[in-house]
């Protein structure tokens, strides 16, 4: 099949646009597009290097590579892996993994596996005011049945009209201290890191200025993360700001860390960046792809 970039015209400008983007998401965990489509979106941006990082999941990862080869374009193999640290949530990028490493691969099964009792009892939650019918609501917008995440059951409530986008979905509904909120038990950091080290990959803690942390709690993120091995943090991503992109790339200096970047591209209108549509790293940063 021919690369669709090679049979559409791109529809932005080029100029703009990073060449490289480190983190997106296929139908294999909450994006919209298959990996082939996604790839394809990607080179017509004119991306030469992706990442696909779907949510512990590695099962995109045959079909982007094949795509990519079509395209002319570097498929890195990725998974963004949920992870617990104090309580929250937090994500870590496992950016060149092997998918076939048993350890990494039997980690991630065990974390998919732990989404199917979350699911319960989100909807759970939700039934308890008054929301019928959330999990196979959700369930109908699950393209990988072992990957159920919020944002299927965000689509379902934006469905029936609870709020009017998915973000709003996530403030009223989902979100700690919301009715279809679970405090869940994900990998802890020392795992996540591990995994990915053992599987050949670099570990990249994903998009630090999302969580809800004041300045000791970030600083005890960043130094159990180094500790653990960690090798980099993502300083420009969809959801940072301009602000956010200095601040990372201070946090980066003073931990030792390579910068990274990434649009966490999950389909049209339900991201902050489209496929590299980001801006390059702040001065002083080395790249995680320095050596590539
Ligand atoms: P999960 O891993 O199932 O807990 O879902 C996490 C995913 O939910 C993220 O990767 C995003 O795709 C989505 N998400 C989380 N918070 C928000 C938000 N405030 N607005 C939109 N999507 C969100
Ligand atoms: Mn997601
Ligand atoms: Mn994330
Ligand atoms: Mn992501």
């Amino acid at each position: 099949m021919m690369c669709a970039a090679r049979r559409q015209s791109p529809d932005c400008h080029l100029v703009s646009l990073s060449t490289i983007d480190l983190h997106s998401h296929s139908t294999h965990s909450d994006g919209l597009l298959r990996p082939r489509e996604l790839v394809g979106r990607a080179a017509a941006r004119g991306v030469k290097v992706l990442a696909l990082t779907d949510h512990d999941d590695t099962g995109g990862l045959a079909e982007a590579r094949s795509a990519a080869a079509e395209c002319g374009i570097r498929l890195v193999n990725g998974v963004e892996i949920s992870v617990t640290w104090g309580g929250q949530t937090v994500h870590v990028l496992g950016l060149g993994i092997d998918p076939g490493h048993a350890g990494l691969a039997s980690g991630l099964a065990h974390l998919r596996e732990g989404r199917r009792g979350r699911a319960e009892m989100i909807a759970g939650g939700l039934k308890k005011i008054g929301v019928e019918g959330s999990l196979e609501g959700a369930r109908a917008y699950v393209t990988n049945p072992e990957l159920v995440g919020r944002a299927h059951f965000a689509r379902f409530l934006v469905e029936r009209g609870y709020a009017r986008d998915v973000s709003s979905v996530f403030r009223k509904y989902l979100a700690p201290g919301k009715p279809g909120h679970v405090a869940h038990q994900w990998a802890s950091l020392a795992q996540a890191v591990g995994w990915i080290a053992a599987s050949g990959g670099i570990a990249v803690l994903a998009h630090p200025g999302r969580y809800p942390m004041n300045d000791a709690q970030r600083d005890g993120l960043f130094s159990g993360f180094k500790e653990a091995g960690g090798h980099g943090v993502e300083v420009v991503t969809g959801s940072h700001t301009s602000r956010q992109f200095h601040t990372y790339a201070r946090y980066a200096q003073r931990y030792g860390l390579l910068a990274s970047a990434g649009s966490d591209f999950h389909g049209v209108g339900e991201s902050h960046r489209d496929l590299g549509d980001l801006p390059p790293l702040p001065e002083g940063c080395t790249p995680v792809w320095a050596d590539w």
